[in-house]
């Protein structure tokens, strides 16, 4: 059953339950069943596909998703469009709602047996956090498609020398391959959202692009390197890690990396050359 509305179907059923849309959970309906379509041959849906999705709504993907894929698990925060989205699709076997935070999802509890597919046109308020839990989770899906803030997807794409480039950038070019797909006009939207979105697809990598021998130590270094962007990137480690320069510059000498450089100016290689000799540095000085 396709649980898409068009606009003056949504709004008739907004006002029958008496709901505004709620701005403080990113509730942006879409309402263009073009938009709708192109978003899910993104996710290349087979029969025996499990789905997750991240915030149904009333269910603008979710009905055409479960006509097509095996299963469909969908997390949805608020309470009533939860329960309307459970009503239209009742006596369906293949999808479970579930008035659930996304953020709050107990991933270790879910019996796959096969990696799953995400999908979600994400509530943009929270789009940055719901990535970072995914790729956490990482092991549990094989692909997302999921819809985001335009300078959220370009932050994630950017590359050395870029202005955007920095820690999330590191993160998802040596966890993923990820690449936009589609840009979104906001007028698919009841309401229209004020920024511009994009659809991402974000495939994991079996294994980092470059070899981390102490990924602990880098992940939690990582994020230090890039605050602070303006500064040289001697700058900002002597005064993120509070150590001395001289040491400072000795490790990038040892690494041939000009220390005069900022930190968007670095390549994935050196960002991750730094992070294990700062690791190492913090171990041998015991330093926080
Ligand atoms: N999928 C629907 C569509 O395309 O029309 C709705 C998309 S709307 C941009 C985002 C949805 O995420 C809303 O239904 C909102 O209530 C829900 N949401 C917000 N925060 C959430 C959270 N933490 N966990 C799960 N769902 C959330």
């Amino acid at each position: 059953m396709d649980t898409f509305l068009t606009l003056n179907q949504l709004q008739q059923t907004l006002k029958q339950h008496n709901i505004l849309p709620r701005k403080e959970l990113g509730q942006n309906f879409l309402i263009d069943r073009n938009i709708r379509d192109k978003i899910l041959s993104f996710a290349e849906i087979a029969k025996d596909d499990i789905f997750v999705e991240i915030g149904p709504g009333l269910g603008a993907l979710t009905g055409s998703l479960v006509e097509r894929a095996s299963f469909v698990y969908a997390y949805e925060k608020d309470k009533k469009l939860a329960s309307i989205l459970k009503a239209r699709l009742s006596g369906i076997q293949n999808v479970r709602i579930e008035e659930k935070d996304f953020l709050e999802l107990e991933w270790n509890t879910l019996k796959f047996k096969n990696k799953i597919k995400i999908i979600g046109n994400l509530p943009y308020y929270i789009a940055t956090p719901i990535l970072f839990e995914l790729l956490k989770f990482r092991q549990f899906w094989k692909m997302a498609v999921v819809m985001i803030p335009e300078d959220v997807a370009k932050r994630i794409v950017a590359k050395t020398g870029d202005k955007n480039f920095g820690f999330i950038s590191a993160v998802f070019a040596l966890l993923t391959s990820c690449s936009i797909c589609y840009r979104i006009p906001c007028c698919v939207f009841y309401p229209e959202p004020e920024i511009k979105s994009v659809v991402m697809k974000i495939i994991p990598k079996a294994k980092t692009k470059i070899e981390i021998k102490d990924p602990k130590a880098v992940w939690s270094i990582l994020p230090r390197l890039f605050v602070q962007r303006r500064k040289t990137i001697l700058n900002v480690l002597s005064k993120s890690f509070r150590m001395d320069k001289k040491i400072i510059l000795s490790i990038l000498e040892s690494l041939q990396i000009n220390p005069v450089l900022r930190s968007h100016q670095l390549k994935l290689e050196e960002v991750v050359k730094i992070a294990e000799q700062i690791a190492k540095m913090k171990e041998i000085q015991n330093i926080n």
